[in-house]
């Protein structure tokens, strides 16, 4: 049992390593190093990584479709080793690559998916989940007459025909139009906000960061980073301010080099800081007292999840 203190896990993933054994010229591949993650009840959580870094050999081993080399994984309280049948129920997994038959409706296919799953038929929720994303007016269409976003809510319906408290979606908006992104990204709002945890792979930014409270980076099999999205955004190494002076200059001053000043325009100096080493008005004397000049304004600049990334995987 874990205690009361500690935040209880959806995921667990503890020292989880993978190397893919040699095929034809392919040399063997260590795809996961050695990973730890804990993916944290009712959250909403973004593996964010770029293409190759591992997100989906870990989520196909969540799964159960590729056997990790060592490590443990629990889901919600079950060891994917010891009990896997019942970690299996404890997760809904919409996988990278849609895989349905295409002569199937809608309507049989998610009854179908509830009949492996041994749901019985009373308890089916076929039209509930249809309805749920947006598709209750498709239940009898043929699936192949699908917009490539229909089949993918579509695919969400079928991971969770069995009511998992876990929904996994691995880069579910890759190759979708904004528009269809955004009415996926509704329908996963909802999911989560009724209360079931949400882990999601993508290697866009802007997904990770508009949709998700925390985000772990993923890069060459190793988690780089692990953090609640504001403190991923804060923590990063340095803060940038917008300096407008009282004059126009045609070089940065010498005692503002230390910055990284920059000239943005003949009266706007650039500067970077980390707030941890130095303050605000270290930087302010260093303006007026030794640089000389007079400060008309200061803009913060936000950093986004992209500065974050690009220092992280760098
Ligand atoms: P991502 O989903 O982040 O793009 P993957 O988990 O698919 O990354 O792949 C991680 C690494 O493992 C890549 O270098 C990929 O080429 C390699 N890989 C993935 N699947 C296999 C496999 N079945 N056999 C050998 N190597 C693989
Ligand atoms: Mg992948």
């Amino acid at each position: 049992m874990t205690s009361h203190t500690e935040p209880t896990s959806a995921i667990s993933i503890s020292n989880v390593t993978k190397t893919y054994a040699a095929r034809g010229n392919a040399p063997t591949k260590l795809a996961l190093d050695n990973i730890s993650l804990n993916i944290p009840r009712g959250s909403m959580f973004a593996l964010l990584g770029p293409n190759g870094a591992g997100k989906s050999t870990l989520i196909n081993i969540m799964a159960g479709l590729v056997v990790k080399s060592s490590g443990t994984v629990t889901i919600w309280d079950a060891d994917i080793d010891e009990n896997p049948r019942q970690a299996k129920s404890n997760i809904g997994i919409v996988p990278q690559e849609i895989n349905f038959d295409p002569f199937f409706t809608p309507e049989r296919l998610l009854d179908l998916q509830a009949g492996m799953y041994g749901v019985p038929k009373r308890e089916r929720r076929t039209k509930e989940l249809l309805e749920l994303v947006g598709l209750l007016d498709k239940a009898n269409a043929y699936t192949r007459a699908l917009s490539g976003g229909m089949k993918r809510r579509l695919m969400v319906a079928k991971a969770m025909v069995h009511t998992p408290p876990i929904l996994v979606l691995d880069e579910p908006t890759a190759g979708v139009d904004v528009e269809l992104r955004r009415q996926l990204w509704d329908n996963v709002r909802e999911l989560n906000a009724g209360g079931m945890t949400v882990l999601l792979t993508t290697h866009y930014l802007e997904e990770a960061e508009e949709l998700c409270d925390r985000i772990a980076i993923i890069h060459g099999g190793k988690i780089v980073a692990n953090d609640l999205k504001e403190n991923l955004l804060s923590d990063a190494k340095g803060k940038e301010i917008l300096v407008t002076i009282d004059r126009a200059i045609d070089h940065v001053p010498h005692a503002l080099e230390i910055f990284g000043a920059t000239l943005r325009a003949p009266n706007v100096i650039s500067l970077c800081y980390a707030p941890k080493d130095t303050t605000m008005g270290q930087v302010i004397d260093a303006i007026t007292s030794r640089a000389g000049l007079g400060i008309i304004d200061i803009v913060p600049q936000t950093r986004d999840l992209e500065d974050v990334f690009l220092e992280l995987t760098r």
